[in-house]
């Protein structure tokens, strides 16, 4: 063998070998019983917003603390949680579809991680602005006689909520409809009395207004009129 074809050999042959090995390592993973991959994370989003930009309807801190510590640990908690668990679905409405059939544990920060996402991408800044136009205000307006009609349903949906809750807009089939669920279920869940698309979900927790309304739920939910981003509701509604 010449040197140089002698050269390729040997690299050619160290290549084969370094496949080999690696190959080899997967299966003694597997048969030392190393986790497999989890099948899905749920991922926080980007807070669309500054924390101080809903002020003086949501404040600031409560942004902050509502994102970066009670939103931040669902996501965490739910990921540690479909690897511990073996948690096999592979997406977020798969999971919902299926929440009567894992933990509680699961089934909270599962809903957590989402409905926070969801909510965040709902909110924008306070401007002039702030109600609904086009295919949004003619849906509300067939559904509940008016936006004004529509608030004060959507309000009382969300005062009523006894405890931890969400309240909801969803659309299910060429209707809306308004509701509410308990803990941090959403209308994707087998479980809850509220089916469809959500549209636009209200966080009625505590942790989400207290520090500035605190018993005061019904202004929290005045406030949350001046920031709701209708632009995002109308996207949801294709
Ligand atoms: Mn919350």
């Amino acid at each position: 063998m010449e040197n140089n074809s002698r050269r390729k050999f040997i690299q050619t042959s160290l290549a084969a070998t370094a496949a080999v090995t690696v190959g080899n390592s997967f299966i003694a993973n597997a048969i030392a019983g190393e986790p497999e991959p989890a099948a899905f994370a749920f991922k926080q989003v980007p807070l669309p917003f500054k924390y101080a930009d809903l002020e003086p309807s949501i404040d600031a801190l409560t942004n902050e603390i509502h994102y970066t510590k009670h939103h931040a640990t669902y996501i965490k908690t739910i990921n540690e949680l479909i690897v511990s668990e073996k948690i096999p679905y592979k997406t977020e409405k798969e999971f919902f579809a299926n929440a009567s059939k894992i933990s509680a544990k699961a089934r909270n920060n599962a809903g957590g991680a989402w409905n926070h996402n969801f909510f965040w991408e709902s909110l924008k800044a306070p401007s002039t602005s702030a109600a609904p136009t086009g295919k949004v205000a003619d849906a509300i307006n067939a559904s509940f006689g008016s936006f004004e009609k529509f608030k004060t349903e959507f309000a009382d949906a969300a005062s009523k909520r006894f405890g931890s809750g969400w309240a909801w807009l969803v659309k299910d089939g060429g209707k809306l409809k308004i509701g509410s669920t308990p803990n941090q279920d959403n209308p994707w869940f087998d479980t809850a009395e509220i089916k469809g698309t959500p549209l636009l979900g209200l966080d009625v927790w505590e942790h989400a207004y207290y520090l500035k309304y605190q018993n005061k739920r019904p202004d929290y939910i005045n406030a949350f009129w001046n920031v709701v981003n209708w632009d995002a509701v109308a996207k949801r509604m294709i």
